[in-house]
């Protein structure tokens, strides 16, 4: 048995980025992470602008008292035209300066009568022009390799303007469900039979983390049928075999493995729920076989599967995310594993989460999920913890 440190670090150690792809900076690019460095295509801003509505001068003109004759109006993205001595020209935010002037005379410090425009205070050469390049020069590094596009660096590299983006491609995810009992939600009840929902939970889980995911009806405990499913489902990047993963005689996932080739890096991990994981590789596609209780399957995945998932799609540390939080009341770890406490979570009086774990804790226990937000870690080794010891979290 692993502990959690050993087996994540078997699943993530060596696992490079999938190969890029060059996509359009677009929907499909937000939350990935850049395979190649961006680049401002141009200045930015790309000529000199006006940082206000009001009149574009020749600063030399313009004294409190001054008098100048109005030419033209200059709008955002419209025409230009030239301003010679004693002239000036309205303009408005974001328009470009024209030839002849170096300021802005804003529209407060001013008074029109038909069109002549005196002004009632001075301007110095360069007043409200946001110059050519003075924020991005074309060429500038904007993003590296390893940063994920978030909102403010599209927006930062949309408007130096690029237009697309080499990122790693989408990770392909097969998930296959196994186990006879189970039905699909929302069919009649049949005796001896029970509902699948790791089909719902694990598939989100992955298609949140931006993977395509391709699913397969539910298989049976049959070995054959169970190989046959498996072999289809070694095409892409990750295999997520749900149930049959432990050594009961109805248990075909191990063997099934094991005759198509898959290599076990790992069985079992020292946490609570989720002991049973099971971690291989075939070739470069990576194969969870994961417990089939609902609570383990949510723990392994969050824990192991979106790490993977992260590390291909290029992040630099992909190690779970786990959040800072308090007990709400004496709890620990059991079984000597580091155990994920089901718990709802409350925002304290300084605003730290505190964790209060639910009544009923099994892995098999689905309806404590419906009251949950989470999970506060009680590592093994670290016996009973008192109310208000600080905990990791984990949200799924
Ligand atoms: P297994 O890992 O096949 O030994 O299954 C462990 C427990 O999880 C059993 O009680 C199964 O009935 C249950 N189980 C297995 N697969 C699923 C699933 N997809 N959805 C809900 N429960 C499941
Ligand atoms: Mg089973």
């Amino acid at each position: 048995m692993k502990d959690l440190d050993e087996a994540l670090a078997l699943v993530l150690d060596g696992l490079a980025p999938l190969a890029p792809e060059e996509v359009p900076l677009d929907a499909q690019a937000a939350g990935r992470v850049l395979a190649a460095e961006a680049r401002a295509v141009i200045d930015l801003p790309p000529f000199d602008r006006t940082a206000m509505d009001g009149y574009a001068v020749r600063a030399a003109d313009v004294a409190p008292g001054a008098k100048l004759r109005v030419i033209g109006d200059l709008a955002a993205g419209g025409g230009t035209l030239t301003l010679e001595p004693g002239t000036a020209a309205r303009i408005s935010t974001g328009a470009a300066i024209p030839p002849g002037a170096d300021a802005v005379l804003k529209v407060e410090d001013t008074e029109l009568d038909g069109d002549t425009v005196t002004a009632t205070a001075g301007v110095s050469p360069g007043l409200h022009v946001r110059r050519r390049g003075e924020d991005v020069h074309a060429g500038d590094l904007l993003a590296r390799p390893g940063d994920v596009l978030t909102v403010p660096r599209l927006s930062a590299l949309a408007a130096a303007g690029v237009g697309t983006v080499r990122v790693p491609r989408v990770p392909r995810v097969d998930l296959i469900v196994t186990g006879s009992e189970l039905l699909p939600p929302g069919t009649p009840p049949q005796p001896g039979k029970i509902y699948e929902s790791n089909s719902i939970a694990v598939g989100t889980l992955v298609q949140q983390a931006g993977a395509r995911l391709v699913s397969y009806p539910s298989v049976p405990d049959d070995r054959a049928r169970t190989q046959e499913v498996i072999e289809r489902g070694l095409e892409g990047d990750i295999l997520i075999v749900s149930g049959g993963v432990s050594v009961g005689p109805h248990d075909h996932v191990k063997p099934a493995f094991a005759a198509c080739g898959v290599e076990e890096v790992f069985w079992r991990v020292r946490i609570k729920p989720g002991k049973p994981l099971w971690f291989g590789r075939r070739g470069g596609t990576l194969v969870f076989g994961l417990p089939g209780n609902p609570l383990s399957a949510i723990v392994c995945t969050a824990l192991f599967i979106l790490p993977a998932l992260r590390r291909l799609g290029g992040e630099r540390d992909a190690r779970p995310v786990l959040g800072r939080g308090r007990l709400g009341e004496p709890a620990g770890p059991s079984d000597n594993r580091t155990t994920f406490l089901i718990s709802k979570l409350v925002p304290g009086e300084d605003g730290v989460p505190v964790a209060y774990p639910t009544e009923r804790q099994g892995s098999h226990m689905t309806g404590a999920l419906g009251e949950s937000d989470g999970f506060a870690v009680a590592p093994h080794g670290s016996g009973p913890l008192p109310a208000g010891a600080e905990v990791d979290l984990l949200r799924v």
